[in-house]
């Protein structure tokens, strides 16, 4: 499998709240761990919005079997081109793992078709992830009913994305509020999976169950 890692790379360069727990960018963490958790099955590369073409030439993208996308304060900075190249390498059957605040990337909105909008609030709240598709493969090598994540940001429904083809993880927060966490989509080829955790001051990239995930 060929996993291209995308990353706007801006929090990091810019708060060192964020660059704590990410020195070399979120795609760093990310890559070192898939690379721990697949082993040598797998290709891992990492792209930048930096890059010419945002590292995402035509030529990776056809080189790609999943692209993990995470992006916060530059989604509007993707250019056109990009965004329908990979919404066009989706539907011809890549894999697409957005992320956390990915959730407003062009791509990903794109393809669902709606606004993607959610509530949400930092607070340090704890975030309990509730495995509610145990037979999925995504949920494998993960012990018990759920995990926790000790301090995260909330986000709360109304989330406006198409019903998903399968929920795989309901998350939980102190302040009471729930979100569909894990949800899978197919548009065309394509299998989406998007996955809530990873708000950029916490650490969370480094929690071994996110990581499995
Ligand atoms: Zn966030």
């Amino acid at each position: 499998m060929r996993i291209t890692i995308w990353n706007e790379y801006v929090h990091e360069k810019q708060n060192p709240a964020v660059a704590r727990h990410y020195p070399e960018g979120i795609h760093t963490v990310l890559a070192e761990a898939l690379r721990k958790h697949l082993g040598p099955s797998v290709s891992v590369r990492t792209a930048t919005l930096e890059h010419p073409e945002h590292g995402l030439p035509q030529s990776v993208l056809d080189e790609t079997d999943v692209l993990v996308w995470w992006g916060h304060q530059a989604h509007d900075h993707v250019s056109d081109e990009v965004v329908e190249r990979v919404a066009k390498r989706v539907l011809d059957g890549m894999g697409l793992v957005p992320l956390h605040s990915a959730h407003l990337s062009r791509p990903f909105v794109r393809l669902m078709g709606t606004s993607c909008m959610l509530r949400w609030r930092e607070a340090d709240e704890k975030e309990r992830i509730w495995v509610v598709n145990p037979s999925h493969p995504i949920t494998e090598g993960i012990d018990g009913e759920f995990f926790e994540i000790e301090r995260e940001e909330m986000y709360g429904e109304f989330f406006d994305i198409p019903p998903p083809e399968e929920l795989i993880f309901i998350s939980w927060f102190q302040g009471g509020e729930v979100f569909r966490s894990g949800c899978t989509f197919r548009r065309g080829k394509g299998k989406i999976f998007y996955f809530r955790p990873g708000h950029e001051t916490y650490p969370t990239y480094h929690h071994p169950m996110v990581q499995r995930i």
